[in-house]
């Protein structure tokens, strides 16, 4: 049996560029990937070879620094110039600066925040792609959602507590909120893009219908994963009053759910704790990227968990 270790890279998309048999042309390839949640660790060694062996990339404007760090100076980079207002313009002309690449037999590669397919518009893209003739690669990613709360020390799921997870958004297409899931006890909420309508957001979890306890325990988790990463614990009865008093650091999502509290414990008295910054892997990622050849920041090398503060009732 020949070892794991002694398998040649079984990848295709990073083989050099195929011939079309029909023009004699380098035949364009696009590749769709996710880059994880923001620290650079986080991405596959799949998207990051992808990184490195591409032509042109198109990048999201949430895809974080330190992921774009990564890419070689030859490469194009084109990044989403979205705005509110601006939002489907950016998208169609990412899109066809996509397509012009792979008329030209470039390696494309579409990088996108977390995992292309949740909450990214990745089959969107993947559909115009193939119309156009381009069949698509498309690589996972880390998402904010599931490592969101892990990296704000929050199981998604615990025996006993929280037996299923549901990821929806809080804001619906054209601008019509969606409409909130009903409480479950034994359920880890999370909730991508609704901290910009939270108030409202937790209105509606409160109506008849969605029935959630004032006190159910529910977390903001922003930035995760990069040096800035807070995490304010409150319970659905403060955590507006939380957010509007500590502002908002976006990326950010909400938590709910007694998951919040299984690794937390809250005191009576406490309306939210806030923590600051991100721990890092005990120097795992460190060792990581100088193998790529490259220096933590300086931020990154001084971000540690900050004491907790307390706001009491
Ligand atoms: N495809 C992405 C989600 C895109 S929607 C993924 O799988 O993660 C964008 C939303 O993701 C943001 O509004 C925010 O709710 C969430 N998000 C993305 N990155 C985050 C991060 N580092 N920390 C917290 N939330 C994040």
């Amino acid at each position: 049996m020949t070892p794991m270790n002694e398998i040649s890279d079984p990848l295709p998309i990073l083989s050099p560029h195929v011939l079309d048999s029909r023009t004699n042309r380098t035949r364009g390839r696009i590749i769709l990937a996710g880059s994880g949640p923001g620290h650079p660790d986080l991405l596959t060694t799949l998207t990051h070879k992808a990184i490195q062996s591409a032509d042109v990339i198109l990048a999201d404007k949430l895809v974080p620094s330190g992921v774009l760090d990564l890419i070689p100076r030859r490469t194009v980079v084109h990044i989403a110039r979205k705005f509110p207002g601006n939002a489907e313009a950016a998208q169609e002309e990412l899109l066809s600066l996509g397509l012009a690449a792979l008329q030209t037999g470039q390696t494309v590669l579409r990088l996108k925040q977390g995992d292309p397919y949740l909450y990214g518009r990745g089959a969107e893209e993947f559909a115009f792609f193939r119309a156009h003739g381009f069949p698509v690669t498309v690589l996972p990613g880390i998402t904010s959602a599931l490592s969101a709360p892990l990296f704000a020390r929050i199981p998604v799921t615990h025996r006993a507590v929280s037996d299923q997870v549901l990821v929806c958004t809080g804001t619906g297409r054209k601008g019509v909120p969606p409409d909130p899931p009903a409480y479950l006890p034994n359920q880890t909420v999370v909730l991508l893009m609704s901290l910009h309508r939270l108030e409202a957001l937790v209105e509606s979890l409160f109506a008849e219908g969605k029935a959630y306890p004032k006190d159910t325990p529910c977390a903001v988790v922003e930035r995760a994963s990069c040096p800035d990463q807070r995490v304010i614990r409150s319970t659905l009865e403060f955590v507006c009053a939380a957010v509007e008093e500590e502002g908002s650091r976006p990326p950010g999502l909400l938590v709910l759910g007694k998951a919040c509290e299984v690794l937390f414990e809250r005191t009576a008295s406490q309306k939210w704790v806030v923590e600051e910054g991100f721990a890092g892997f005990d120097g795992i990622g460190e060792s990581n990227l100088e193998e790529l050849g490259l220096e933590l920041s300086a931020s990154l090398k001084e971000a540690r968990i900050g004491p907790q503060r307390m706001v009491e009732a």
